[in-house]
């Protein structure tokens, strides 16, 4: 297959291109990394009438064992440009750029806004789809702008962020705008302020215990940026959150549940169920619309699936109850059975029912059922 603007392959193994590591092989690849090469890309797939898939560094993706039927995909333009506006620096990175290395690039220029976001796998492209967040900062917060290309027109827009629908690990880029843009780039706008944000207990801790220690800081001085992105590093290796050969927890794709945002009167009766089970009390955080957010990898050890619980080739990970992992070998199917067990229970147990973070690709009605999942769009079009 030649004279194509982009790099077309055929059935390429989906498993090692996902941090799980399960799934079947797509039945084209394509890599692009021009706007133009989207294009064409999308056109090549439209005559064929194959349904298109979006994938960046495969860290919130589960692949179907069948594979996926259709044309996946990847943007791998990784420029960035930072260019100084007074106190603020506008920050243009392009989808294909690894995140982390973005988050490294703007802490060494002294930028302030996403040092909390230091070690999130994944490409650029994807940070907006889900509004990625950790540490108590999220994307949405500095984001102003994405670029894409719209995939029915083949036209490239640039969607400012407050049209984007951002909230709580979502956007409309996941739900009423699914499968509508491949992201090609974002703008940031990030601050020019010397010490880092500490909203995050488990941040504030770790820097208490510091001065307390009398090692590295001050009572009265906030840590720098640079301070602050080793701390969030150093939290997430100890919780298996970071991406390393060595960790046996290592094939996830994160937390596969989101934390279940809920009413008051939900949350009290689960709460109920918690004391009258004589379990620590179960954790709620008040958000500003009056409802509250749970933690689901509270519910799913109170539930009776302690960190570290296995199913045969699929388990929790020792380190994080919220990360479902691949013990080596695993299908999708394993990984599937596995979570609606978990979602099973806690649905019986404390009435409140998980969703899946993670997007799902190839899969068909049968796994749609079980996990309440949108697969509608991972059907050949
Ligand atoms: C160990 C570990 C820790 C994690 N920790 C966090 C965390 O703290 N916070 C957090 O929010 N997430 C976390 N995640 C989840 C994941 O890293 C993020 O969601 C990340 O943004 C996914 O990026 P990706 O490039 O790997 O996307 P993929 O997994 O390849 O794709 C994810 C989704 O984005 C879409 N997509 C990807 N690129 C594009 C594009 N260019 N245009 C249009 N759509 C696109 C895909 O179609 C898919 O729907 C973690 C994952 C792992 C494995």
């Amino acid at each position: 297959m030649s004279k194509l603007p982009f790099i077309l392959e055929q059935d390429v193994p989906l498993a090692r291109l996902t941090t799980l590591g399960v799934g079947g092989p797509a039945r084209y690849m394509a890599r692009v990394d021009d706007e133009a090469a989207v294009g064409a890309a999308l056109a090549w797939a439209q005559a064929r009438q194959l349904a298109v898939h979006i994938i960046g560094g495969g860290s919130n993706l589960l692949v179907a064992d069948s594979g996926v039927d259709g044309l996946v995909l990847r943007y791998e333009r990784a420029s960035l440009a930072f260019e100084r506006d007074g106190e603020t620096t506008r920050v243009t990175a392009a989808a294909g750029l690894s995140w982390d290395a973005l988050v490294e690039r703007a802490v060494m220029a002294g930028l302030a806004g996403i040092e909390c976001l230091s070690g999130i796998p994944g490409d650029v492209g994807a940070a907006p789809i889900q509004n990625i967040g950790a540490y108590g900062q999220e994307v949405a917060e500095t984001l102003t702008a994405v670029s894409v290309v719209e995939r029915s027109t083949g036209k490239h827009l640039r969607l400012a962020a407050d049209e984007c629908g951002f909230g709580y690990r979502t956007s409309l880029f996941k739900t009423r705008w699914r499968d509508r843009h491949v992201v090609i780039g974002i703008e940031l706008a990030l601050g020019s302020e010397t010490h880092g944000s500490l909203r995050y207990r488990d941040l504030i801790e770790r820097f208490a215990r510091d001065v307390a220690r009398g090692g590295g800081g001050q009572a009265d001085a906030a840590p720098t940026l640079a301070a602050v992105r080793d701390a969030v590093l150093e939290i997430r290796r100890q919780k298996s959150m970071v991406l390393s050969p060595e960790d046996p927890n290592r094939r996830s794709a994160g937390s596969f549940f989101t934390n279940p945002v809920v009413t008051v009167q939900a949350a009290d009766a689960a709460d109920e169920v918690s004391a009258a089970g004589k379990v620590a009390a179960m954790p709620r955080f008040p958000l500003e619309d009056g409802r509250v957010k749970l933690s689901a990898g509270w519910l799913i050890e109170a539930a009776g699936f302690p960190r570290g619980t296995t199913r045969g080739r699929v388990g929790l990970s020792s380190r994080h109850a919220l990360a479902l992992i691949n013990r080596g070998d695993a299908s999708a199917a394993e990984v599937v059975s596995f979570a609606s067990e978990i979602r099973a229970r806690v649905r019986d147990r404390f009435g409140v029912t998980l969703v899946p973070e993670p997007a799902f690709l190839g899969f068909d009605e049968e796994a749609e059922q079980v996990l309440d999942v949108d697969v509608a769009s991972n059907r050949r079009a």
